[in-house]
């Protein structure tokens, strides 16, 4: 009896599933799981550098389950005694590093130059400990960022899978199903059978008690910014994971929707009295996709707070007739520039006036007013995408705008990082925004005037 027969029998009656070639019985094929205890800490790198200076970033991900190695064992006639064997292992998509593999390639010649008389069986032992010993990486392993979305989605079929074939306890009806029968919601991990969250959403959407669409678990809850306790909604695109009829869906995303709108005070109501529309808002964009909804309150986003969008916070615009209004007077929008309401908000619009005048330079090309808050004094126009110089207003080169603040001599050398505060006074020659409003000043006076008066009267 050949020698290698009598070692291939021992290993297989260790590893069923290590398997001979059809053609060749001496070619040995084996599929190596890595399914891990501890987490293996993965670090993707990021494609992009920040501004040029060569920073690699990496994303980490910490995941249990990857593609398994396949490894290809060949025992040559010779074996053992004057062959060694050939080993190669590969990963699909190839996540372990090419010298990693190489590494338990050459494991192989190693243990036979030893001399050992069970080199398959000792073999194939350090194979199957690599996976819990991380392959031997303390810190984490650097891979592409290509691979980072499916080495994710590998991971995710494997519980998936893992999931469908448990059995569960439904506790809404106490019955056993198997989890491809059930579903667990994702914000809170709560698992039922989908039969029952349906009937129980599709009841309550039809009553209209669009807030009882949340887990059914009695306790189930988050902590408010106040501390309250709140169930979340579940978002429309998990109630279509979950198999409910998108008509459904959408009627719930409607009247959820609807309902914020209707009890939000910022929201106000069209000045025209034969138009019921209220004024549009950036919280209550157009409805989207209802599969796109994700997020657990998609009406509850908080607005943005830009300087820009400060100053146009007077300006409404009617969702239904389109007539462009003043939120504060209810008449025909005036333009930013014209005070209305009593002193003390005129003097808060005139004070936020000030303050972008005062931390704002002119876009170049389009004239928007572009605030920096903090970082580099390469700035890109919010509205017309020009990128430009916060010190001297000079246009950059998008693709490459950094030698305007690495050519040696000029005024901006050096000064990419420069903070406002710092930059010499003498060389901040950019233009600051321009009053627009012709009777500027003597409005302003008008409301210095006027906080006088109250001022004296009190
Ligand atoms: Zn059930
Ligand atoms: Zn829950
Ligand atoms: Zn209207
Ligand atoms: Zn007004
Ligand atoms: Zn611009
Ligand atoms: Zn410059």
């Amino acid at each position: 009896m050949d020698e290698r027969d009598a070692e291939i029998e021992v290993c297989q009656a260790i590893w069923p599933e290590l398997t001979q070639g059809q053609e060749d019985p001496y070619l040995l094929n084996l599929v190596v799981d890595v399914e891990l205890n501890d987490p293996l800490e993965l670090l993707f790198k990021e494609p992009e550098t920040v501004h040029g200076e060569g920073n690699v970033n990496y994303v980490s991900e910490k995941v249990k389950y990857l593609p398994p190695l396949q490894v290809a064992i060949a025992l040559p006639s010779g074996y053992p005694e004057t062959a060694p064997p050939q080993v190669s292992i590969s990963t699909t998509p190839s996540w372990l590093p090419r010298e990693k593999l190489q590494e338990l390639e050459d494991l192989a010649f190693s243990l036979w130059k030893t001399g050992t008389s069970d080199i398959l069986y000792c073999y194939i032992e350090r194979i199957f400990e690599q996976p819990q010993d991380h392959f031997g990486y303390t810190s984490g392993i650097k891979i592409g960022s290509e691979l980072r979305l499916s080495l994710l989605e590998f991971q995710a079929s494997v519980i998936k899978a893992a999931f469908d074939a448990s059995t569960i306890a439904c506790t809404v009806c106490l019955e056993r199903k198997s989890g491809a029968e059930c579903y667990k919601l994702a914000r809170c991990g709560h698992v039922f059978c989908k039969g029952c969250l349906h009937d129980f959403y599709t009841a309550m959407i039809q009553e209209g008690s669009v807030q009882s669409v949340t887990c059914p678990s009695p306790d189930c809850h988050i902590l408010s910014a106040s501390g309250g306790k709140v169930q979340p909604s579940i978002p429309p695109a998990e109630l279509l994971d979950m198999g409910m009829e998108p008509e459904t869906v959408q009627r719930y995303a409607y009247m959820k929707r609807k309902k914020a709108i209707d009890s939000d005070r910022s929201i106000v109501r069209c000045p025209r009295t034969w138009c019921d529309g209220s004024s549009r808002s950036k919280k209550y964009p157009p409805m989207k996709d209802i599969a796109e909804m994700r997020e657990l309150d998609e009406t509850t986003t908080t607005e943005s707070t830009s300087s820009d969008e400060a100053l146009n916070s007077k300006i409404a615009i009617c969702d239904k007739c389109e007539l462009t209004f003043c939120r504060r007077c209810k008449k025909t929008w005036h333009g930013d520039f014209a005070f209305c309401g009593t002193s003390e908000e005129a003097a808060a619009d005139l004070a936020s006036m000030e303050f972008i005048q005062q931390h704002s330079c002119e876009c170049p090309s389009c004239g928007s007013a572009i605030t920096k808050s903090s970082g580099c004094n390469h700035m890109v126009c919010f509205n017309c995408r020009t990128h430009f110089c916060y010190i001297c207003g000079t246009w950059l080169e998008p693709g490459n705008p950094y030698p305007h603040f690495n050519t040696l001599g000029t005024q901006c050398y050096q000064q990419l990082w420069v903070e406002e505060d710092l930059i010499e006074r003498k060389t901040l020659v950019r233009r600051r925004v321009p009053d627009r409003a012709p009777n500027f000043d003597a409005q302003v006076n008008a409301i210095l005037m006027e906080q006088l008066r109250l001022e004296d009267e009190q």
